[in-house]
């Protein structure tokens, strides 16, 4: 209820204020064609089932994904998702093999806390833009944003020292409704920024347990 009373606050803010790009503050879109070309997107593999499109390090990318998360601009999160369809998911239509290929999106949960502040979770604002532009291309593709949830808050990451502590950080906090839809499907996980990648796999774990053909995960920022 809080969450539709919102949103439709937030429209009618951008309709008063309209878009202007993160970078110069022009106004017409999240991010213009000008400060777009001091940002590299190109798909880098992190591993065998993983992938990011941009280089967190980048200042202008750090800032883009800080709005999205504490300003409230959703507009970068659909800037983002459209990114991500263009370079991951746009020639699977095109090579037929794909494109009868049911897959399901899953963004990672954010904290609850951060979630009810913001009034959305970022992760899903890209996810389900990414499954928009597959279904107007026809592909059979949808954003599942309330399967996969957290249980309980973890502290942040930041202030795990190592490794080890990181993984145990994070064990245990999701948990999954109505998971049979997973069966056979393509599972892909979608997140803001892979940092130690450890709350991905431990998504990718719980996932797992539900049977899909394959669980991957791709991200804006690395
Ligand atoms: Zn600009």
């Amino acid at each position: 209820m809080y969450t539709g009373v919102y949103m439709l606050w937030e429209d009618l803010l951008t309709f008063i204020f309209p878009e202007h790009c993160i970078g110069c503050d022009r106004s017409g879109s999240a991010l213009c064609a000008i400060c777009e070309r001091t940002i590299t997107i190109k798909a880098i593999a992190l591993s065998g089932t993983t992938a990011v499109l941009l280089d967190y390090q980048n200042p202008l990318v750090k800032k883009a994904i800080w709005a999205l998360k504490y300003h409230r601009r959703r507009s970068i999160g659909r800037y983002f998702g459209n990114a991500l369809y263009r370079e991951f998911f746009k020639q699977l239509n095109r090579s037929g093999k794909h494109a009868k290929e049911k897959i399901i999106l899953i963004p990672i949960p954010g904290g609850k806390k951060a979630v009810a502040m913001r009034g959305y979770n970022h992760a899903a604002i890209i996810s389900s833009a990414i499954a928009k532009c597959g279904q107007a291309d026809g592909l059979q593709i949808s954003s599942a944003n309330n399967l996969l949830y957290k249980k309980k808050e973890v502290g942040q990451q930041v202030k795990s020292r190592n490794k080890s502590e990181r993984e145990k950080n994070v064990a245990d906090i999701f948990n999954v409704r109505n998971g049979e839809k997973l069966r056979g499907k393509t599972v892909i996980l979608i997140d803001d920024v892979i940092t130690t990648g450890a709350t991905v796999r431990e998504a990718r774990r719980v996932v797992k347990a539900y049977g899909p053909k394959r669980v991957l995960t791709i991200a804006v920022a690395h």
